[in-house]
């Protein structure tokens, strides 16, 4: 079975196991970085405070669901793809284990999710996949080494950034990535110069061996962007949460574990209530068996509790249309 996979903050070493599983090229290319490599932050854009978005609470959150929403919300496909499930779900939880669940490459998809605000714009969660990787496209922002490892031949787009962009005829006003690994950021060099992208604090300072192999494709992906605006999740009351346009409409919840800065978004649309749980869940098996996400994570402990917390919001509220990181439900 051909498994390929890119472990995008994972330390060096199992970067390396991870490609073995690959195919020899993307391995002699990651063995050939080794000598060069030295622990690195994710990327080297500068980071500024968000100046959108309040600090709230999930009490407020509860509050804003009882309320129609007002945004127009739409789920779009962007790209489909495969990778390890072991990455995406922890094969070592006693449900996959009785379930009988093994490494597999596990098919999953690339979202963009578009938000139409009646007054504040419109405003993109993810980024989907840019032009560039389309397979005719002559030029790239990733690396040789990355490119091998996410073996990007398995990569189909369905609807370019490009694309979607193009029918909001009034401009995109910002991007709010759920965090800051690649297949997250590639879309992003589809939108303007300059376009506002925003993220949760400390994914873009997470230092490790992983990063030196992938920083330079993170930067060249987010070159449109030229800052990052952290979202300032404030307060020891967990999880923290922001109140994005300040009327409830839009709420960003710090969903740590698979990412520092992991962000989940809830949103108050006109068909209702939708959670966009970001890589805080990958899969829909992992979902409906509240079984966290795998070695793709870099705190599986934190994993576990914000998985809880979205979880146990749902319950809640089960109106809520739910949306994974990478599978439907
Ligand atoms: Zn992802």
């Amino acid at each position: 079975m051909k498994i390929k996979t890119l472990k995008f903050a994972m330390p060096l070493v199992q970067l390396v196991q991870s490609v073995t599983l690959a195919k020899p090229a993307a391995l002699a290319a990651l063995v050939a970085m080794v000598p060069l490599l030295s622990a690195c932050e994710t990327s080297t854009l500068k980071t500024v405070p968000s100046k959108l978005g309040q600090a709230s609470s999930m009490q407020q959150l509860r509050a804003s669901l009882a309320a129609p929403g007002t945004v127009v919300f739409t789920k779009h496909l962007s790209a489909n793809w495969q990778i390890n499930l072991s990455g995406l779900l922890n094969l070592e939880h006693p449900k996959a284990i009785e379930a009988g669940l093994e490494e597999r490459a596990e098919p999953i998809e690339i979202y963009l999710y578009s938000l139409q605000h009646p007054t504040k714009g419109t405003y993109f969660v993810d980024s989907g996949v840019s032009e560039k990787m389309l397979p005719n496209s002559d030029t790239s922002d990733l690396s040789y080494g990355v490119k091998m490892a996410m073996d990007t031949d398995a990569l189909k787009v369905r609807k370019t950034t490009k694309s979607i962009a193009s029918t909001f005829p009034d401009g995109i006003n910002g991007v709010f990535l759920t965090h800051i690994h690649i297949d997250h950021i590639l879309g992003v060099s589809d939108l303007p110069k300059g376009v506002a992208v925003y993220l949760g604090p400390g994914d873009v300072q997470l230092s490790n061996f992983a990063n030196a192999a992938v920083q330079g494709t993170t930067d060249r992906l987010l070159a449109n962007a030229k800052v990052l605006r952290q979202w300032g999740f404030e307060g020891s009351t967990k999880p923290q949460v922001i109140d994005i346009f300040g009327d409830g409409s839009v709420w960003a919840i710090h969903s740590p574990g698979h990412s520092p800065g992991t962000t989940a978004y809830v949103v108050n649309s006109t068909t209702g209530p939708h959670l966009l749980t970001g890589d805080a869940s990958h899969t829909a098996w992992g979902w409906k068996h509240q079984v966290e996400p795998g070695t793709f994570s870099a705190n599986i402990p934190q994993s576990v509790t914000s998985l809880n917390v979205l979880a146990e919001l749902v319950k809640e509220f089960p109106q809520i249309h739910v949306h994974l990181g990478h599978q439907s439900l």
